[in-house]
């Protein structure tokens, strides 16, 4: 979500903190900031938009050493300069990322005590509440431990402070933060790769720590406030350079990584023998899964594959819906958190919550190292590499390898292992073999687009679906074919268009009825069906794309290639911010 940069050294700091933000736009934001001393001043550079924007009204060669950056996704308060990050009040300056829940409360209580607010974001509570305690003891220390224990929520905050010059002070609680550690001075970041041109040497804080960084020392402090010894590690993650290559956008750069992506998963595991690796879920009485978004459609898909190969029950949970539900689990089932960034607030709460029942906890998690990968009992990497695009595609597709694998893991055998080995070809044929942009046109002037298929296809259909909402902003609803006659197919109307996927031999009569259903109504149906079932009649479709034969339930995964293709091209053709969609952000790090 939105980012912290900091850095306190020998270096020129205006620098080194645009070059973090810029590493940390991908995480989505809406207005950016820094704040840095000079002397005993504190400066203040705010602007709403791209980062930019900022660039231009920063003088890079300040001479200044300490200061502290930001980029906002606004959770209270509209996107503009007065609610853009840093904050200050009295001698206190920071910045934060997070939601502070009882801000009200604490605000109310800081007027009645004579503090004037700015702005409308809980983060100029925090740094009111901040200073509200600093000027009673004078002693930032305790100011920010009394802090923790009055602000309720999350919190990564970055802070300065004006009598204080040499010394950036940080706060973490639920949302990341990092400090990197250099032989020039040290860092503040959410995350490592947006100082990874810096260094590969870092710390992490555990929610509750705080920390007091000056150019030459590093003191860490414990959640009451004792020292604490300094771990420091090694990134070992993957450093890739945020660079689009010859692709127009970090979109279509990252689709056209799918078949390496699988291939290096697959390789990992059927090629190296490293699937018994994988946790065995037979074991367990129940499987829940918990995600947000892709990543719980990407659930969705292993419901289907875990359930009809290992036989046990699973269920697939939202995790903002999961932390406030009566749950039913107990000790013998297995909790397993999806999540690209690994730092989705709602997740992480679900496994908290699961832990705390004794559950075992799984992560099927991209970045290393990040907070849901500490977190969970059981770590599965999906090997996906850094992505960058908002809209995720072969993150996700990493998740449902992987869901596959974990299905597969008890009876795959030589011949399962081989069809799996295709996956990898068969992308790189289908994402060349239609002409998608085309494709698209077709549907980018439309205001309502529908989705349809049974079983695992209803579940791709769900992520086509969100796909060409994220990015090209176009209304469209996924629905499982059967369900469309109970009430939705009452909106579709001469020239509505409706994808319909078809790849289950099983169900495929049932799906093109309900495919027929559509069509006689006026509907415009782009049919993606799998290879061994293209024998279906042509006045049933207006366009069709194939998808190659593999091995059964396989080939249903590959549908998804061609609809992240047209939900591309349809957000180009509309003009749209491919990239960072209006709104959303990579990394969700509130709940
Ligand atoms: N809640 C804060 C705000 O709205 C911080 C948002 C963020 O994490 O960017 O300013």
């Amino acid at each position: 979500m939105c980012g912290i940069i900091g850095y306190i050294g020998k270096k020129k700091a205006l620098p080194i903190l645009l070059e973090g933000l810029k590493a940390l736009e991908y995480r989505g934001y809406d207005s950016s900031g820094v704040a840095f001393l000079k002397g005993k001043n504190v400066n203040i550079i705010k602007a709403v938009g791209p980062i930019v924007a900022l660039e231009k009204k920063l003088n890079l060669d300040e001479d200044t050493f300490v200061g502290i950056g930001h980029t906002r996704w606004a959770t209270h308060g509209v996107p503009n300069e007065v609610n853009s990050h840093p904050h200050t009040s009295g001698a206190v300056t920071l910045v934060h990322n997070g939601i502070i829940e009882n801000y009200n409360e604490l605000k109310s209580f800081l007027e009645v005590e004579g503090v004037k607010f700015k702005s409308e974001t809980d983060s100029e509570v925090a740094a009111a509440l901040i200073n509200y305690f600093y000027e009673k003891s004078k002693n930032i220390l305790e100011a920010i431990q009394k802090f923790k224990g009055k602000a309720k929520g999350s919190y990564a905050i970055g802070l300065i402070v004006s009598n204080d010059v040499n010394k950036i002070y940080v706060i973490k609680n639920m949302s990341p933060l990092i400090i990197g550690i250099s032989e020039d001075g040290h860092y503040l970041a959410s995350d490592v790769p947006a100082i990874l041109n810096r260094t590969d040497k870092y710390i992490t804080l555990l929610d509750g720590e705080y920390a007091e960084i000056s150019f030459e020392s590093l003191v860490l402090y414990d959640n009451e406030g004792k020292e604490k010894c300094i771990e420091i590690k090694t990134f070992q993650g993957d450093a890739t350079c945020i660079d689009k290559g010859k692709f127009e956008h970090f979109m279509l750069k990252e689709i056209n990584e799918e078949p390496d992506v699988v291939k290096t998963i697959l390789t990992k595991y059927l090629v190296n023998d490293a699937l018994k690796e994988l946790p065995d879920l037979s074991k367990y009485r129940g499987v829940t899964i918990v995600a947000c978004g892709s990543a719980m459609h990407a659930g969705l898909i292993g419901k289907y594959i875990i359930e009809s190969h290992l036989n046990i029950p699973v269920t697939v949970e939202i995790a903002s819906e999961f932390k406030y539900k009566k749950l039913l689990l107990n000790k013998e089932d297995v909790v397993i958190a999806i999540s690209q960034s690994g730092e989705t607030a709602d997740t992480l709460a679900a496994v908290k919550i699961a832990k705390s029942v004794g559950c075992h906890t799984i992560g099927i998690v991209n970045v290393k190292e990040s907070s849901i990968a500490r977190e969970v009992d059981n770590v599965v990497y999906t090997l996906a590499g850094s992505e960058i695009a908002v809209a995720t595609t072969k993150a996700y597709l990493a998740q449902v390898i992987i869901l596959y694998l974990m299905g597969f893991r008890n009876e795959m055998n030589k011949t399962m292992s081989t069809s799996f080995l295709k996956i990898p070809n068969q992308i790189s044929k289908l994402i060349t073999s239609y002409d998608y942009e085309k494709i698209a046109s077709y549907i980018e002037k439309n205001e309502s687009v529908f989705f349809i298929g049974r079983l695992i296809d209803y579940a791709l259909c769900m992520e086509g679906s969100l796909k060409l909402k994220e990015v090209s902003y176009i209304h469209s609803e996924a629905y499982a074919a059967g369900e469309l006659k109970h009430g939705t197919i009452s909106l579709i109307t001469d020239g509505t268009p409706v994808f319909a996927i078809l790849t289950d031999q099983n169900i495929a009569d049932k799906t093109i009825s309900n495919i027929k259903e559509v069509k006689v109504r006026g509907a415009k149906v782009i049919l993606i069906v799998s290879e061994s079932l293209d024998n279906v009649s042509k006045d049933v479709y207006d366009e069709k794309i194939v998808i190659p034969s593999i091995y059964k339930e396989i080939d249903s995964l590959l549908s998804v290639i061609p609809l992240q293709l047209i939900a591309y091209y349809c957000a180009k053709l509309r003009g749209c911010a491919i990239d960072k969609p209006r709104n959303l952000a990579k990394s969700v790090t509130v709940e």
